[in-house]
């Protein structure tokens, strides 16, 4: 009788689990037949009621029911995992032949572009380029420039001054100092890199910015030597006329000194944010050099002559790609820097 009950349960339980479409379905019938509580377990009570060999052909009737129930759960388990298996390589497919995307393509800077852009003029024009440490002494910042801690001049570049009497340089002339006094004459050179000042930060000044210095010494130089050396060099970085203005300006480093000025790029002379409403920029500090700076790097002013001149890089980059706000430039901000 109760081998027969143990049947019916049997029978209808495995309908149960050939029926079963999900893993959950699945479980929910072990839990109901197989569980602790199951139907099957109800059985195992009914046993002490029974004589003894009704106990033993009912006992192994439920072991049998059981056996066969547990193969045919882990049967259909497994034909889930393969199916969900199948379903996930499907799924996570990739092609292994098409080509790997490969790193987000990245761009220099656009003072950087500028800056190489120059290094290969110059380089072409038999200048060598140099570089120097931004920490610099005050001697190669200041004196060595003919610009002793007394001169006003000092005024016009504050900077930011570290503990032991070092600065953050306001120019780049200093490396033009080591150069001469490692190199000595003749010689050409450019001195591009990053200086600092102390200044109040708005559209068109900031605290941290580029420059490239040049200089050349030579026997009989002249300011015709430099002019042509100017020329030269705006031509080939503005890939265009561009007007100029000469003015005498006064640098201690150079004598005698002038200011040169490029109609502004951006509005075109009417005036704006960038050129102060003036319409021209002032753009390349330059001069004959002093016979003091050079006196002071070793080099007899008698024998050897020379000019300097400075060119804002950042300032150039500006005028190149009309940008009107400085302070993008070392802002990080990808928007920004993308474009270029
Ligand atoms: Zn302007």
């Amino acid at each position: 009788m109760l081998e027969e009950q143990i049947k019916q349960v049997q029978i209808a339980a495995q309908a149960r689990i050939e029926d079963a479409r999900s893993m959950e379905a699945l479980e929910a019938v072990r839990v109901d037949v197989l569980g602790r509580k199951g139907s099957l377990a109800q059985f195992s009570k009914a046993f002490g009621k029974l004589a003894p060999e009704e106990r033993a052909a009912a006992g192994k009737a439920l072991n049998a029911a059981k056996e066969a129930l547990e193969s045919a759960f882990e049967e259909r388990k497994r034909a889930f995992d393969t199916e969900a298996l199948n379903a996930r390589l499907k799924a996570e497919w990739i092609d292994l032949s098409l080509p790997a995307p490969g790193p987000r393509p990245g761009s220099l800077h656009p003072v950087t572009q500028v800056q190489m852009e120059l290094e290969d003029l110059f380089t072409s024009l038999g200048f060598a380029v140099l570089d120097g440490p931004e920490v610099e002494t005050e001697y190669h910042n200041f004196d060595a420039l003919n610009i002793p801690a007394t001169h006003p001049a000092r005024d016009m570049q504050d900077t930011f001054w570290l503990t032991g009497g070092n600065l953050l340089r306001t120019h780049t002339s200093p490396v033009q100092v080591r150069g001469m006094e490692r190199l000595g004459p003749p010689l050409r050179m450019i001195a591009p890199g990053r200086v600092f000042r102390n200044e109040e930060v708005d559209a068109s000044h900031e605290h941290t910015f580029y420059q490239l210095e040049g200089m050349m010494v030579d026997r009989n130089v002249s300011v015709a030597h430099m002019l042509y050396f100017m020329k030269t060099l705006l031509s080939a970085i503005f890939r265009r006329e561009v007007t100029v203005r000469l003015r005498p300006g006064y640098f201690p480093f150079v004598e005698p000194g002038f200011e040169l000025d490029i109609q502004c790029l951006i509005c075109g002379g009417p005036g704006c944010a960038v050129c102060k409403q003036s319409g021209w920029v002032e753009l390349m500090p330059c001069g004959l050099v002093h016979p003091n700076v050079l006196r002071m790097s070793g080099i007899d002013p008698d024998e050897w002559g020379g000019f300097a001149f400075g060119l804002g890089l950042t300032r150039l980059a500006m005028m190149r790609y009309g940008i009107d706000d400085i302070r993008l430039f070392e802002s990080g901000d990808l928007r920004f820097l993308r474009q270029f």
